[in-house]
């Protein structure tokens, strides 16, 4: 499999298929696994501070996943 970096505002990643809130657009920069976390982490159209309060986990390379695919 082709490893693909990635790097925006100051944030780099390897996946081109992950989801990255862009500081560029008033996003917190975080990166997420799919884009239906990356809804998830703006309830109201603002990101949350912290995405473990919504029960997620940052693996080393600090992409937010969920708990249970971290735990698989
Ligand atoms: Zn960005
Ligand atoms: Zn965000």
């Amino acid at each position: 499999m082709r490893i693909m970096r990635m790097s925006c505002c100051g944030t780099e990643w390897v996946g081109p298929d992950r989801a990255h809130c862009c500081r560029r657009f008033g996003g917190c920069g975080a990166v997420f696994d799919d884009a239906q976390l990356w809804d998830t982490h703006r309830p109201r159209g603002v990101c949350v501070t912290d995405p473990r309060e919504l029960g997620l986990v940052a693996t080393r390379n600090g992409i937010w996943q969920r708990a249970l695919d971290a735990a698989g």
